[in-house]
């Protein structure tokens, strides 16, 4: 079965895209905890965190760089902005598809609750 992020990356579900080239895709997300919230997704399935492999060095690395692009782009790079990747339940991650939010737009407060 394919993931949402999947079906998203291959145009199988509407999405509002911001990027998207050869390796990955951005797409700004549906409950958005922010005025910027921006998924970046590697267009191959890498389910968590614990399975991005040694040849996926290049690909993990280019979704911060683009990330701070698309921060540029939508304004906020200079008040800033935090990125994050959920792994497994503790981390709160509710899609197996390796993603990394953009948020920003606004003071997020603590990076951990208490
Ligand atoms: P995580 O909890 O880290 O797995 O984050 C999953 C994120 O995917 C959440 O912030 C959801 O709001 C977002 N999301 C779920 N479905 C969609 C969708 N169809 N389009 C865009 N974002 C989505």
């Amino acid at each position: 079965m394919p993931t949402l992020f999947e079906k998203i990356v291959q145009g199988d579900i509407d999405a509002d895209i911001v990027y998207q080239d050869d390796s990955i895709t951005a797409f700004r997300d549906i409950n958005p905890k922010a005025p910027v919230h921006i998924l970046l997704v590697p267009n191959k399935v890498i389910a968590t965190a614990n399975d991005i492999g040694a040849g996926d060095e290049v690909l993990v690395g280019h979704m911060m760089r683009v990330a701070a692009d698309i921060a540029r782009n939508e304004g906020i790079a200079e008040s800033g902005y935090r990125l994050i990747i959920n792994c497994n339940d503790d981390g709160g991650q509710e899609v197996y598809h390796l993603h990394l939010h953009l948020v920003g737009g606004r003071p997020l407060g603590a990076m951990v609750p208490e």
